[in-house]
């Protein structure tokens, strides 16, 4: 008799636990696999199966030989971070943070989140943060991601979602102008959207100062200086005027703050942008006509448009230019932010940005101040009101701050100015890290807490769409580790009573039920998503009012989420970046990242085969740069800034312009790309301008 086959383990459906596209996969236990989970392929809108090296090896990281497992506590004997109990760990952290708010005052102890935590941990951190330790300091490291993009939304639109519709939708679209974003690298399997738009017969615009492999698929490839994104904007929405091009019909009918910005385009004349952007002028009219001769199309940034001193205003031109020529508003035309974390769009929608309140509500607002009190149960006065930037909150480390707790964030490395963040933070009187492994942050702590992560725990993440997704628990985590919502409750416990405490469950299924009613009537409405649903649909769309509305895919069809219904053009002009190149750094630096490496690196690093394929950080600069300074592909090469210096081994290449050298950024030591970079801050957003500085790069030495 034949005999029948064992049933396979099971299979959990999740998403990968890296970056805001949020790749559908399954898991399933397989003894010998890294981590004990295999990655199996699933069918999932974004990513139909596909998944990039990071997503496929996650599972490595499982494996508690990589990761941390026990709490640590810094010993003043050996001032060394030794093994401790988290009685110990969770009593002296409580103990210390209580401390310094007695003596300093509550915005002495800061919070420092991340875009990688859930839904429900970046509600819990945040209202943590207000009403335990009653502090306005907090923020987290989305702000150098996707704050402008978010910012210039909010002010055209009146709400800010990354995609204002289905990333499919890309594919069904007449033409994608893509600026500084490298989605080959950044997110692979969403290069088969932009594939699927070519053999549809669209048309692909990349505008990116290098030739990456993502602008190699285009039907055109601008390529400015760093720090010229906003007259390139500028530019085209000039060529588009001029030559009658603008869609009045719908300027009249969906939009208001036309004339300002129309007088203000007209002084960015193409031979001038020419000069500032160094793209020449027939391929600037080449773009327009390629864009406008198309029944529709999209305007998609990334973090290379965005992060810059001017990103919102940068931003704000790209929205003003789909906007004039009428491609937004309607079905397959549209402004859309590329956004970066896995979580960075529910990150910042849940409170612990420092300026808003769950839902996507403002801090200032008193109406949003009640609502949420009353979710909370605690008077609407007790909160405090909106905190410094992330930036400027790392800058005070050690002055106004002498606090600090860190949950799933690695500024050490994904700060600008990073020598002198890390010099903050040692200044610190108390530092507590949550977190999976040991990153370098964690490496300065008085006390590290080992955290779950990814497959180890249930809960949800919004991606770059704004389609809210659940991530099941498919494993127990390794003995002595807790959750984020776990410490946060206890830590409730010890600084205030156990009524205090019963405010922060543990469970992620009650942290959502309360987010929901928290969102209820807020920009970012949550109140009809639960798990069932997710699960039952394979994610739903907010804002999503009740459980029997369908969600939102397409945002603005009927009307914008401004007051009026109509989008705010909004009059910009040109700045350039903040350092411009001179005799002393004659060169652009920009940075970014690599296909194996995920942000900071304290995850990718540690996956043995993302290691092997990107083992540290270089310097890519052209032929005729290295010619004239005498380096040779491989030669060790010190870039040096205003801020510091960073050595890596130099990559010649053709595929960057002659005035600009490129790093990544996802490295410690030497090769740290961000002890160059420059916080300057974009007014509005905050964001620290990452992507353009002033740098001068001399021979080191020869290759290894
Ligand atoms: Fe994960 Fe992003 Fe890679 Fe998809 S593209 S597998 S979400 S890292």
């Amino acid at each position: 008799m034949p005999t029948e086959a064992p049933a396979p383990p099971p299979l959990t459906a999740t998403h990968c636990p890296y970056c805001s596209l949020q790749c559908g996969m399954g898991l399933r236990a397989a003894s010998g696999a890294p981590g004990g989970l295999e990655v199996v392929p699933r069918d999932f809108p974004v990513n139909r199966g596909a998944l990039c090296g990071k997503g496929s090896s996650a599972p490595a990281l499982l494996d508690p030989r990589l990761r941390l497992t026990e709490p640590l506590i810094r010993s003043a004997a050996t001032g060394r971070l030794e093994p401790a109990t988290w009685d110990a760990a969770l009593a002296l952290v409580a103990a210390r943070l209580g401390a310094v708010g007695e003596e300093h005052g509550p915005d002495a102890v800061g919070v420092f989140g991340g875009g990688g935590l859930t839904n429900e941990k970046a509600y819990a951190l945040g209202k943590f943060a207000r009403v335990v330790l009653k502090t306005s300091t907090i923020d987290y490291n989305g702000r150098f991601c996707m704050s402008s993009a978010a910012a210039a939304h909010q002010r055209a639109f009146g709400v800010d979602r990354g995609l204002p519709f289905p990333l499919q939708d890309v594919a069904r679209t007449g033409c994608v102008i893509l600026a500084g974003s490298n989605l080959a690298e950044t997110m692979p399997p969403a290069v088969r959207h932009l594939r699927e738009l070519r053999e549809n017969g669209g048309k692909l615009i990349v505008v990116d100062p290098r030739r990456t492999r993502t602008a190699e698929q285009a039907d055109l490839h601008l390529a400015p200086r760093p720090g010229t994104d906003l007259a390139l904007a500028l530019g085209l929405l000039h060529l588009v005027v001029a030559q009658g091009r603008t869609d009045e019909a719908f300027i009249a009918r969906r939009t208001t703050g036309w004339e300002a910005a129309r007088t203000a385009v007209m002084a960015h004349w193409p031979e001038l942008v020419e000069k500032i952007t160094g793209v020449p002028v027939p391929q600037l009219r080449a773009a327009v006509g390629l864009f406008c001769d198309a029944p529709d199309g999209m305007v998609l940034t990334a973090r290379g448009a965005e992060q810059h001193a001017t990103g919102t205003d940068t931003v704000g031109a790209w929205i003003n230019f789909c906007l004039a020529t009428g491609r937004a508003g309607r079905p397959l035309s549209g402004y859309g932010c590329l956004t970066g974390q896995g979580n960075g769009q529910g990150g910042r929608e849940h409170g612990q940005k420092a300026d808003q309140l769950p839902g996507y509500r403002k801090l200032t607002d008193p109406r949003a101040r009640a609502h949420v009190a009353g979710v909370w149960g605690v008077p609407a006065d007790s909160l405090p009101g909106p905190g410094p930037s992330a930036y400027e909150l790392l800058d005070a480390l050690g002055g106004e701050v002498r606090a600090l707790l860190v949950m799933g964030s690695n500024p050490v490395i994904s700060a600008p100015r990073a020598a002198h963040i890390e010099g903050r933070l040692r200044a610190l009187d108390f530092l507590a890290v949550a977190d999976v492994v040991l990153s370098e942050t964690a490496e300065l702590a008085d006390v590290v807490l080992p955290v779950t992560q990814w497959a180890e725990e249930t809960g949800t993440m919004t991606n770059l769409e704004g389609r809210v997704l659940l991530r099941r628990a498919a494993l127990a985590p390794p003995d002595g580790v807790r959750g984020d919502l776990s410490v946060l409750n206890s830590l409730a416990k010890l600084l205030s009573c156990e009524e205090t405490a019963r405010k922060f469950p543990a469970d992620p299924e009650t942290v959502f039920q309360e987010l929901r009613r928290a969102s209820a009537g807020g920009a970012a409405d949550y109140a009809g998503i639960s798990y069932r649903r997710i699960e039952a649909e394979d994610g739903v769309f907010w804002p999503c009012p009740d459980e029997d509305h369908p969600g939102t895919p397409r945002l603005f069809l009927e009307r914008f989420a401004t007051d009026d219904g109509r989008a705010r053009f909004v009059e910009v002009t040109h700045r350039g970046p903040e350092e411009e190149p001179d005799a002393e750094y004659p060169l652009v630096l920009t940075t970014g990242r690599v296909l194996a490496q995920y942000q900071s690196g304290a995850q990718t690093r540690r996956v043995p085969e993302l290691d092997a394929a990107t083992p540290g950080a270089f310097v890519e600069l052209h032929p005729l740069l290295a010619g004239r300074i005498g380096v040779a592909d491989g030669d060790a090469v010190t870039v040096t800034s205003r801020r510091g210096h960073a050595t890596a081994p130099a990559r010649v290449t053709a595929a960057i312009r002659s005035d600009t050298v490129f790093m990544p950024f996802h490295w410690p030591g030497e090769g740290r790309a961000n002890n160059l970079t420059n916080p300057a801050l974009d007014p509005v957003s905050k964001m620290p301008e990452f992507k353009a500085c002033a740098v001068r790069v001399e021979r080191a030495g020869p290759a290894a």
